[in-house]
């Protein structure tokens, strides 16, 4: 091997290096931002790690907000509640649901029989413990909110069947 050639093949190699080096430290920064997330970081607007989540919510709220448990019937702080507001979303603090659509659908859970702005919930088709199930999320953060089923009263049919952990609710003429 010649000299030039020896220099073309060490250029080549070290280039080689520097390209697989950039590409491990690319993915080690992907993977520190989506540190512990499970599916939801960049497919909401509000952007927030699962670290960042349990920094901003009380560990119920985490539960239920992040982690899809479901609180228990007849405890929750908005079941039996009758207070003339807005019900907003605990996790980011987008308008869910008005006191006007509130009803005792006597589940155990705070029950609206429609979103105050439509855009700011999303449904998802939920198949877990084997029942077929719409689930309901934040749409601005992706928090699981509750489902919604096809029993509620008129004039929509809905039963917003949501956890209490999930809301925040402001008396009306507050912000
Ligand atoms: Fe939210």
């Amino acid at each position: 091997m010649n000299a030039t050639k020896y220099m073309q093949t060490t250029v080549l190699r070290i280039m080689l290096f520097l390209l697989a080096s950039a590409s491990i430290i690319a993915c080690g920064q992907q993977k520190s931002i989506d540190k512990n997330d499970k599916t939801t970081y960049m497919e909401y607007e509000v952007k927030k790690t699962e670290a960042e989540w349990k920094q901003v919510l009380t560990p119920k709220q985490y539960s239920v907000l992040r982690e899809k448990a479901t609180e228990r019937p007849y405890t929750g702080k908005y079941d039996k509640f009758n207070g003339i507001g807005t019900y907003y979303c605990a996790a980011c603090g987008a308008e869910l649901f008005d006191s006007k659509t509130k009803f005792d659908a006597g589940c155990g859970w705070p029950s609206f029989y429609d979103p105050a702005k439509p855009h700011n919930v999303k449904e998802i088709h939920d198949s877990a413990y084997g029942m077929n199930r719409t689930e309901v999320v934040c749409a601005k953060c992706g928090g699981h909110l509750g489902h919604v089923f096809n029993d509620g009263p008129e004039p929509t049919g809905l039963r917003y069947c949501i956890n209490s952990e999930s809301l925040i609710f402001k008396p009306k003429g507050e912000k």
